[in-house]
């Protein structure tokens, strides 16, 4: 490839608040259309806007997690345009003074950091939402969304491939959710994200001609969707045509994207300060309030657990995706002697468990204590890993203990080599071939008798103490 991309990002997260941004209408979504409306939202004559304490609160602390330089004297401005999902034609929003400006995330690229600009944080209220009939007979509107505070996050082009998008998406995510700003739902829209990507030759300053992709609503349409855009232009470019600058929409079902309209510049909109609200100034006060608010983010976490539990970047990585994932581990991990098995327990057996019962890993009913001894039960060898498997299904399913599991089924490991002489005897009686193998020093032979004898204990054999017994009887 000749060309270079570059990306730039636009997400919208909606604040956690229980009301709107300057009305007290509810924000709950999934509720009856056009039933969380009021004359302050719909923008009737003679109404005036307050804004939402909490909504400004969540909104700093999003700008300084997201390690934002912020404006603690700031103002909302109007942006103007006609459009059936606003009752008002102007959206309240903030121009040249947002609340955040010139931060970053770090995200990791082939085990590498890079660190991705953020150009501005601000504050603005949400638009209404268009249903389109199926029939094709009209539109119907929804107001339920207007007014619910959002921050709008804007990247600098930093971004050069559609998987580094993803990846920074992923970690805007993360951030907001540890923070306890956003839920971060992109199938109920609650994060949002739309794309400005352009090609230049390699080693070219200038940058080309961008488009603006739209409607990509889950992680992975926001790499299809880019991927297709990289291709496009990147095949206008070299048949030489001239890249329009325009708004496209992403098209889920065949994975393309489909011009929508030129795009508008800033200008269009005839941004001009909100004559209703007065300056945000927000107090030191308020400022540190927000700054201890921020827990541990997710890089400083997973390079912690790098190295107070040794372990490698993927575990550490994939641990920390979740703040409640992440400190189910922590917990875990200060009760075992082994943090990595600790490891492979969460991220095979209990997230395959969770994935498949289609619940979050909020929702599990054990405690890291409980976990805690069910390594600590592996490791001591009260109990086989095969054992430790079963148990450990039982305790996502009923929540109970590992050692209560354990003494309601039996499944205490047999390591007593007494208990185990007897049916060692009579697998070497059953197996004259393979005996005479292991006499001939074929030390496979020796697997066969111990897979005999795990079957007949139902598994509860130490195997360890099982493979030596067989070797002591049969070559003393
Ligand atoms: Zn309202």
């Amino acid at each position: 490839m000749t060309y270079e991309t570059v990306i730039g990002l636009e997400v919208h997260v909606e604040l956690g608040t229980k009301s709107k941004i300057f009305c007290s209408c509810d924000t709950s979504f999934g509720a009856p259309p056009n039933s969380h409306v009021c004359p302050v939202c719909m923008g009737s004559p003679g109404v005036l806007p307050v804004l939402n304490e909490e909504a400004l609160r969540l909104g700093m602390k999003a700008a300084l997690a997201l390690n934002c330089q912020v404006r603690t004297d700031s103002k909302f401005d109007r942006k103007n345009y006609f459009y059936p999902d606003s009752p008002k034609a102007y959206q309240i929003s903030q121009y040249d003074e947002p609340i955040g400006e010139q931060g970053y995330v770090e995200i990791e690229v082939n085990g590498e950091k890079k660190r991705i600009g953020i150009t501005r944080v601000h504050l603005e209220e949400d638009a209404g939402k268009l249903n389109h009939s199926p029939f094709g007979d009209g539109s119907f509107v929804d107001f339920n969304r207007v007014g619910i505070p959002l921050i709008e996050i804007v990247s600098e082009p930093d971004l050069r491939t559609p998987e580094e998008a993803r990846l920074y998406l992923e970690q805007i995510k993360a951030i907001m959710q540890y923070c306890e700003v956003s839920e971060c739902k992109m199938e109920e829209g609650s994060l949002r994200c739309d794309a400005n990507i352009s090609l230049r030759p390699y080693g070219q300053e200038a940058f080309g001609t961008k488009a603006e992709i739209k409607n990509m609503n889950s992680f992975r349409n926001v790499e299809r969707g880019l991927e297709f855009e990289q291709q496009r232009q990147e095949k206008a470019l070299t048949r030489g045509e001239v890249i329009v600058q325009e708004t496209r929409r992403f098209d889920e079902a065949t994975g393309s994207t489909i011009s929508m309209r030129g795009k508008e510049d800033a200008h269009d909109y005839r941004y001009f300060p909100d004559p209703d609200l007065p300056r945000i100034i927000v107090s030191d006060a308020f400022l540190t309030a927000c700054q201890e608010e921020i827990p541990e983010l997710p890089a400083a976490k997973r390079e912690r657990f790098m190295q107070a539990y040794g372990l490698p970047a993927y575990d550490a990585g994939v641990l920390t995706t979740s703040r409640f994932l992440a400190e189910f581990f922590d917990a875990t991990a200060q009760q075992v002697s082994d943090p990595k098995a600790a490891s492979n327990w969460l991220m095979g057996d209990v997230l395959a468990y969770m994935n498949a019962s289609g619940e979050s890993i909020e929702a599990i009913r054990v405690t890291p204590t409980q976990f805690a001894d069910l390594i600590g039960l592996i490791e001591d060898g009260t109990i086989s890993t095969k054992i430790a498997k079963t148990v450990l299904k039982t305790m996502l399913d009923s929540g109970k203990a590992p050692k209560q599991i354990i003494e309601e089924q039996g499944l205490v490991q047999i390591s007593d080599v007494d208990a185990l002489t007897a049916i060692a005897k009579a697998v070497i009686e059953r197996n004259p071939a393979a005996v005479q193998d292991v006499l001939e020093g074929k030390e496979k032979a020796i697997g066969s008798l111990v897979g005999q004898m795990m079957k007949e204990t139902k598994g509860k054999a130490n195997p360890a103490v099982v493979n030596q017994l067989l070797k002591d009887l049969i070559l003393s």
